[in-house]
């Protein structure tokens, strides 16, 4: 066996991965990095890219299917319906996800950063066995950046097959299921519900809660659980998947109710978004002498494991199980071995549902500041009152944007909003809370017009008191 020595090591080339390892490539230090899978990890694979893609075209095909109704849509009409071709969707989605990959293998070789393809198994905190196609390399390093990532959770009396289905599957279906039942009505389940729904599936989704969307607010899932209502989507509160059986060329999928009244639901496809978990078995972290913080990987404001220079960022690492956050984190693990001072101390990280409409959230919800004990303003703005977002035909899903300020010193504390688009508005929103802003900060910047951002302009003037367009 082949022994190779470098200065970092880094495990996993998902967004954490590999933004630590091109980052550490930048800075001088010789990198490995050794990925099992495709270089851009769940994200780029078979998460945020791919899934992105799919809604992106559901909302074309549903876009197309207004026009061809029988009274068109804004004037235009289209004489016949659009067709879907499910492999060529698919094939379209893979050839960017294909074009994204080698972006990123590029990106890390321009970086000086050597990727090693293969599935790395530690027998200390420093040494790792790592089995490629041409045999097995051992690689012994003086930093460790443990970046495994994630795995949905698969539930024991739902074992996936080719009618279970995780949301890998979902995204690689090569016939669009006239039914879905989807399990889990957090923000994976009921993206990709909307998606087959647009494209003409008929969606139902159980959810035990008693009710969707759990980490955002109730005021700001409204609009989305009206979409879902207008779309003939069931959504099952409060209720318990318990198995599923195969009869004819059906699933039936057994759940209970609150009050514990069984029901049977006949489907085509069963989409379990459960949750997802760390990736933490069968790779020989056992050996590596790092403790746990419950099933994660337990890390201080550096990202250090109480193993000495072994790193570990990402989903591995916590909540919450975001790209951007593992990037931040990986970025900065690169500075920190590289001699500089830093610390994850974010003030907040955004988090978008790419539901129909969209929510982003950032900071703090009214709510939440109540139950700190702070004294707040709140404003809101609806995009019925903006014109861009009506000229866009984007005015009429009930969104709107949120500012939470403190009464005393009006320091913005939380945005959010709901409303087509607004994924695209998280960037301003968390740029002002990074910078600290004040609501007289955003009252007094100059929006630009006919755009979406005047929404969050003027729920500042409304936290003031003074609104104009409302
Ligand atoms: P991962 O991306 O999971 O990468 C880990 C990599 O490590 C994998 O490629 C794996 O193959 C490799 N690996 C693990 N163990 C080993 C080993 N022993 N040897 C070699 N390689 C190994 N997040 C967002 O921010 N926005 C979104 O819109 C969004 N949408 C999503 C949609 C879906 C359907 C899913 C499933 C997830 C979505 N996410 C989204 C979550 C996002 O994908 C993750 O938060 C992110 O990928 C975590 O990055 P990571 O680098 O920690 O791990």
């Amino acid at each position: 066996m082949t022994t190779r020595n470098c200065k970092v090591l880094v495990i996993g080339a998902g967004p954490g991965g590999y933004v630590a390892a091109i980052r550490a490539g930048q800075l001088g230090l010789d990198t490995i990095i050794v990925e099992g899978d495709r270089a851009g990890g769940t994200c780029l694979i078979r998460g945020c890219i791919p899934s992105k893609a799919l809604i992106h075209a559901a909302t074309v095909f549903d876009d197309l299917s207004k026009h061809s109704s029988k009274t068109g849509h804004m004037g235009i009409s289209i004489k016949s319906k659009p067709k879907l071709d499910m492999p060529d969707l698919i094939s379209w989605k893979d050839t960017i996800v294909g074009k994204l990959n080698k972006g990123v293998e590029h990106l890390l070789k321009k970086a000086g950063v050597d990727l090693v393809k293969g599935w790395a198994s530690f027998k200390d905190a420093k040494t790792c066995t790592v089995t490629t196609s041409k045999g097995d390399l051992e690689i012994i390093a003086e930093h460790v950046i443990l970046a495994n990532g994630s795995e949905s959770i698969e539930l024991p009396f739902m074992p996936y097959d080719k009618n279970v289905i995780s949301s890998t599957g979902a995204l690689d279906l090569d016939k669009l299921p006239k039914q879905l039942a989807i399990i889990g009505g957090g923000y994976i389940g009921l993206e990709l519900g909307i998606a087959f729904s647009k494209m003409g599936t008929e969606v139902t989704v159980i959810e035990a809660l008693d009710r969707i969307l759990p980490l955002f607010d109730k005021e700001l899932v409204r609009p989305v659980s009206l979409w879902l209502k207008r779309h003939k989507i069931n959504v099952h509160l409060s209720s318990k998947a318990e198995g599923v059986e195969r009869k004819g060329r059906k699933s039936v999928v057994t759940f209970s109710d609150s009050k514990g009244k069984k029901h049977k639901l006949s489907t085509d496809k069963v989409l379990v978004t459960v949750g997802r978990r760390p990736r933490t078995n069968g790779w020989g972290l056992e050996n590596m002498g790092v403790d746990m913080d419950g099933n994660f990987i337990k890390v201080d404001n550096r990202c250090q494991t109480t193993m000495r220079n072994v790193w570990a960022i990402g989903d591995i690492v916590g909540e919450p199980m975001l790209a951007h956050k593992a990037s931040a984190q990986g970025e900065m693990v690169a500075e920190l071995i590289a001699g500089e001072k830093r610390s994850f101390d974010p003030v907040a990280i955004p988090s978008v549902c790419f539901t129909e409409p969209e929510i982003v959230s950032v900071g703090l919800s009214p709510n939440e500041a109540e139950e700190e004990g702070i004294e707040t303003v709140v404003g809101k703005f609806p995009f019925a009152a903006s014109g861009r977002a009506l000229a866009m035909d984007a005015g009429s899903d009930g969104g709107f944007v949120r500012i939470t300020a403190r009464k005393d010193n009006h320091l913005v504390l939380g945005i959010q909003a709901v409303g087509a688009h607004v994924s695209e508005l998280s960037g301003e929103f968390i740029s002002s809370m990074e910078m600290g802003a004040v609501l007289e900060d955003i009252s007094g910047t100059i929006h630009v017009h006919p755009t979406l951002t005047e929404a969050f302009h003027e729920a500042a003037l409304a936290s003031l008191g003074h609104a104009i367009h409302i």
